[in-house]
């Protein structure tokens, strides 16, 4: 369903979601939300032609994983953080996706839950950005993901702030142990570094 997946940075032992779920949740660090569009307006600018051009082409729409209308009292947390930057969230496709449950602990797991989305049919044909905060197992993006795709686009790559690792976690472990040096580098993306774009193969449980 998701055709790639880059991370902009990884997430160590919880590093970034503690600052994530500060700028989501703390009205007293909201201002948190403009070093985060900063950051993903910087990465963007300088690296979206790579990402394009290793994943086969232009993407005619971006669009940022929506938050469920209960949650928050329905602020879009990822809209909001691209509003912090003048003129940014004219790029974006607000209103491409829908989200029609909270999500709960189990649709966290990987596996692709059907009915959690719902796209726009403006997404027919196109080849589509997909941006969340995080990427942890990847079972939200790849249910976004398949909503897109039911919805006739015809390519989906996911882009996140950062792609949690931790070291207890048995197929990570390893690669963990290899960023243990490796500091935040915002001119190198995965494709200008020359590391495959993710060192891990995900299995997605196809809907049934
Ligand atoms: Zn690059």
């Amino acid at each position: 369903m998701l055709d790639g997946y880059v991370p902009i940075c990884y997430s160590l032992n919880a590093g970034l979601e503690g600052i994530l779920a500060r700028a989501k949740n703390e009205p007293s660090d909201a201002w948190l939300r403009m070093p985060l569009g900063s950051l993903l307006w910087t990465f963007m600018a300088q690296h979206i032609r790579c990402v394009e051009s290793f994943y086969g082409g232009k993407f005619n729409l971006r669009v940022a994983i929506p938050s469920h209308s209960s949650t928050r009292g329905g602020l879009r947390h990822l809209d909001a953080v691209i509003d912090t930057v003048r003129d940014f969230s004219a790029e974006w496709a607000s209103g491409a996706l829908h989200k029609n449950e909270a999500s709960k602990a189990e649709m966290r797991r990987a596996q692709i839950v059907p009915g959690l989305f719902t796209a726009s049919p403006a997404v027919k044909g196109q080849r589509i950005l997909l941006f969340d905060d995080t990427f942890t197992t990847g079972g939200t993006m790849a249910s976004a993901a398949y909503a897109l795709r039911q919805a006739g686009a015809s390519s989906v790559v996911g882009l996140s702030f950062g792609r949690q690792l931790r070291a207890d976690w048995k197929d990570s472990r390893e690669f963990v142990a290899s960023l243990a040096d490796r500091k935040l580098e915002i001119d190198k993306c995965v494709v200008h570094g020359g590391r495959q774009a993710d060192p891990f193969s995900f299995v997605f449980h196809q809907p049934g």
